[in-house]
């Protein structure tokens, strides 16, 4: 997570107890392309285990360079840039890198950090915070779960981290966040992973559930391997680590509410973020596209952020939440339980007050 200015985090909290938005987001995620190279087979669109075939379409600069002015004009400090691909094959990334970074905004990409090109390393050397999909522990392991055309591209990835951890060990940035998706293939690798990431001095772990579709369904963790995955974790959330992780929330998490990550009982987030996707579509939670709020192509971030509609999405998280109900279905896997934990605890103590 990165950094957030607790005064704009205390304005953004005021809004969600009085129901009012009194500033715009704090963050805006922006998809940015659809293509990727890789094949993995927990992903939603390129799993090699699915026929879905997604069409290569990428945000034109022009309407990113619309986008981010908007963002400027709303004072918002982080932007993510991610993709339902892989962002370092948008044509101009390096461009939009800069842009945001002259901007003084905080960035961060979600990345699988393949690629092999120097100036596109060192733009990526450039932003705030990567977040590495990784969730092999060798080449072996690598090749069966992301099916890369490049054969080389697990000792690339491991290359360009030790690059990125130089960078930041004088620069004191970026910091570097390790995804490890959990399947039923590779949750007996989470030890040798753990050592990895030690090896690569990177500064979070990230342990999440596979989100399920119909595609990766064979994958899924399975009843039996739910109890080995729980003596594994058992083990090593007793270690200590050299960077933090989310071990043992999820070691929690499975004792408790078996696939539900963490036990939300409301969606605060959704007061300090949007996320646009590149068919235009603005939504309060890139992860829950029940939360739509209009199209970036027929009104301006501006107005989307502010309008009434959006409003009441917000009060429904705030008041309405349920796992149960389909609007929230997809909450499960919530990616963001830690940040609407501090919502829900502020709003707690101030409710007691
Ligand atoms: S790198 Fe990301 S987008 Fe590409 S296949 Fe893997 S999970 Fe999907
Ligand atoms: S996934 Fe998390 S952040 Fe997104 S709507 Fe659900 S609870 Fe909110």
């Amino acid at each position: 997570m990165l950094k957030t200015n607790p005064f704009r985090r205390r304005i953004t909290f005021e809004g969600i107890k009085n129901d009012i938005v009194y500033c715009g987001p704090q963050l805006v995620h922006l998809y940015i392309n659809t293509n990727c190279n890789l094949r993995c087979e927990y992903c939603w669109f390129h799993s090699h285990l699915s026929d879905l075939k997604i069409e290569g379409r990428i945000l034109a600069y022009e309407k990113f360079k619309e986008i981010l002015e908007d963002c400027k004009k709303l004072k918002v400090e982080h932007i993510v840039l991610s993709s339902i691909g892989e962002p370092s094959l948008h044509p101009d990334i390096e461009k939009m890198i800069n842009d945001i970074k002259n901007a003084g905004m905080l960035l961060r990409i979600t990345t699988n950090l393949t690629f092999s090109k120097k100036s596109l390393l060192k733009a990526f050397a450039k932003v705030d915070q990567l977040a590495i999909n990784f969730s092999a522990v060798d080449d072996e392991s690598y090749r069966a779960m992301y099916k890369p055309l490049d054969k080389s591209n697990f000792s690339r990835v491991i290359k360009n981290i030790y690059f990125i951890a130089k960078v930041r060990a004088r620069f004191k940035k970026p910091s570097i966040e390790m995804r490890f998706i959990i399947t039923n293939n590779n949750f007996k690798n989470i030890p040798r992973a753990l050592e990895l990431y030690r090896d690569l001095n990177v500064d979070y772990v990230y342990f999440t559930f596979m989100d399920d579709t119909k595609y990766n369904k064979k994958i899924e963790l399975t009843g039996k391997n739910k109890l080995v995955l729980k003596e594994i974790l058992a083990i090593q959330a007793k270690k200590k680590f050299t960077f933090r992780t989310n071990i043992f929330d999820i070691y929690e998490s499975l004792a408790n509410y078996r696939n539900c990550a963490f036990k939300l009982r409301r969606c605060l987030i959704i007061w300090e973020r949007i996320s646009v996707e590149i068919n235009g579509k603005a939504s309060l939670c890139c992860h829950n596209e029940n939360l739509t709020v209009g199209d970036i192509y027929k009104d301006n971030l501006r107005n989307l952020w502010f309008a009434k509609k959006t409003q009441k999405i917000r009060s429904l998280g705030k008041y309405s939440f349920n796992l149960r109900n389909k609007i929230w279905k997809s909450c499960k896997y919530c990616f963001a339980a830690e940040q609407n934990h501090f919502y829900e605890k502020m709003l707690d103590l101030s409710i007691k007050k």
